[in-house]
């Protein structure tokens, strides 16, 4: 199993960084974790974004989605022509929304791009080689952890989420653990992410092989927060860069 980073930033890009996207890949299939805003350019860097074979959105904030406009649209002018329906596992009701802000045929395009499937707390969805199993964690309601399988490995994407026993339940033994630290030291407690030095609490206590912090607000040092981290974690912990690849093995 192979993760790729896409975006790494929270809540808004920074210089040559996009919002929450990650690719995992497993025995051939493509599975696309989140399309924040500026995901699709760094995704047609390293594949064509119309051999994804499913995406999964974990919540309704526009850092996690805005890019599903521009896949759409990528998947509607393919050189050989419209392609098929692109499974979309979202939280109930989030497609609705989304569209909402287009024309009437803006919103039936996107309906014609997606083959919109509900996630559903605990219920694993199988793609090729790959089951990935939605979590709910604590973040704005709804909002889905994805834990993504292949034969014994297992990456864990937290999504954004506080730091707690949801999301510690949902960590538990992954060989990889990709896990927001959206907030600066400073911020602690006063939104529902996490700082980096608890993203390193729970890699510790989720008995994590590698840590990768993700989401980062633009605003917090990464090498600091690579510190902080593993002071708490005592792991390998990895800050993920737009591109970079992590190969998951045992
Ligand atoms: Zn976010
Ligand atoms: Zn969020």
């Amino acid at each position: 199993m192979r993760l790729t980073v896409l975006g790494s930033a929270a809540s808004y890009p920074d210089a040559g960084r996009a919002c929450a996207g990650h690719l995992v890949t497993a025995d051939g299939a493509r599975v696309l974790m989140d399309c924040g805003n500026g995901v699709l350019a760094n995704l047609g860097r390293v594949t064509d974004p119309t051999t994804l074979d499913a995406v999964f959105i974990t919540h309704g904030h526009t850092d996690h989605f805005a890019d599903l406009y521009a896949l759409q649209a990528a998947l509607r002018y393919a050189p050989a022509g419209a392609l098929p329906p692109l499974p979309l596992y979202l939280p109930a009701g989030l497609f609705d929304r989304i569209a909402s802000v287009l024309s009437v045929r803006g919103a039936q395009e996107l309906a014609e791009a997606f083959e919109v499937r509900p996630l559903k707390e605990g219920e694993p969805v199988r793609v090729g080689g790959l089951c990935v199993t939605p979590r709910r964690v604590d973040h704005v309601d709804p909002t889905y952890a994805l834990v993504a399988e292949s034969d014994d490995l297992r990456l864990v994407y937290t999504s954004d989420t506080a730091y707690g026993a949801a999301a510690l339940e949902t960590a538990r033994g992954a060989q990889v653990l990709l896990a927001e630290a959206t907030l600066p030291p400073a911020y602690a407690g006063r939104a529902a992410h996490m700082t980096p030095a608890e993203a390193g609490d729970l890699a510790r206590e989720a008995d994590a092989g590698t840590l990768v912090l993700t989401h980062l607000w633009p605003t917090v040092d990464r090498a600091a927060a690579a510190r902080e981290a593993g002071e708490r974690f005592g792991g390998r912990v990895i800050v993920a860069d737009e591109l970079e690849t992590i190969d998951i093995d045992r």
